[in-house]
């Protein structure tokens, strides 16, 4: 599958062509196709196989297609993607900013470990669009009415394996729970590994997904 069937907006097909990218990767090819038409996906794959993209993808064209009509309030993101470690956050947002580069979306990046103080800043002073975070954090961001979700329209679990493995079950209950229900948001769920855990949480938290498997 080539990137230009798959009719994404032009500031989109810049960026990719910027980056050197010609043909969808087989996890692409497979999602793409539903979850640019608003379907959940249950992806199965790891690093390297482009399932950032993937998803990023959905994210940029879902932005850019349904600009928001009203009025916006800091700290209100409409995606938002959850990922185990603060090297996947980094790397999910610089993905996810070559891809925005052409356009006005702003990525923001809440991760423990960095100045509480000046994420907060940025996030009060501009506009967020796409959050990308790590649990703990985001809950604080959360919790200090710093973030809200309320008016997330896709959320993204990155390797929702490695958040079990590393215990962060618990708080992604309580991020996922202030989004929107199942049924008005898109989820776009990944994992290494489909154990029968990993899958009792894909049930609970995505809607009629479509299982990919590469
Ligand atoms: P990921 O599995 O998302 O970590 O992506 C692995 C690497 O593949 C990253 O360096 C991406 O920039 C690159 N990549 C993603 N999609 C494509 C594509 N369609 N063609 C070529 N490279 C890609």
């Amino acid at each position: 599958t080539r990137f230009h069937d798959l009719d994404l907006p032009l500031d989109v097909m810049h960026a990719i062509s910027d980056l050197g990218y010609q043909y969808a990767s087989p996890i692409q090819a497979q999602s793409l196709p539903h979850t640019l038409n608003g379907h959940d996906v249950l992806g199965k794959g790891q690093t390297g196989t482009g399932k950032t993209a993937a998803f990023l993808l959905t994210i940029i064209d879902d932005l850019l297609r349904h600009p928001i009509e009203g009025e916006r309030y800091a700290g209100e993101a409409r995606a938002l993607v959850i990922a185990p470690t603060r090297e996947l956050v980094m790397q999910i947002a610089d993905d996810a900013k070559n891809l925005t580069k052409y356009t006005d979306l702003k990525v923001h990046t809440l991760v423990g470990g960095m100045d509480y103080g000046k994420q907060q800043q940025r996030l009060n002073n501009e506009l967020v669009d796409i959050l990308v975070a790590t649990p703990g954090r985001l809950l604080d961001f959360c919790g200090n009415q710093d973030v809200y979700l309320d008016q997330v329209e896709i959320l993204v679990l990155d390797e929702a394996d490695r958040m079990l493995d590393m215990g962060f079950i618990p708080q992604v209950r309580r991020i996922v729970r202030q989004t929107p229900k199942k049924s008005h948001r898109q989820t776009l769920f990944f994992s290494a590994t489909f154990t029968d855990e990993v899958m009792n949480l894909a049930d609970q938290w995505t809607d009629q997904a479509i299982k990919i498997e590469i």
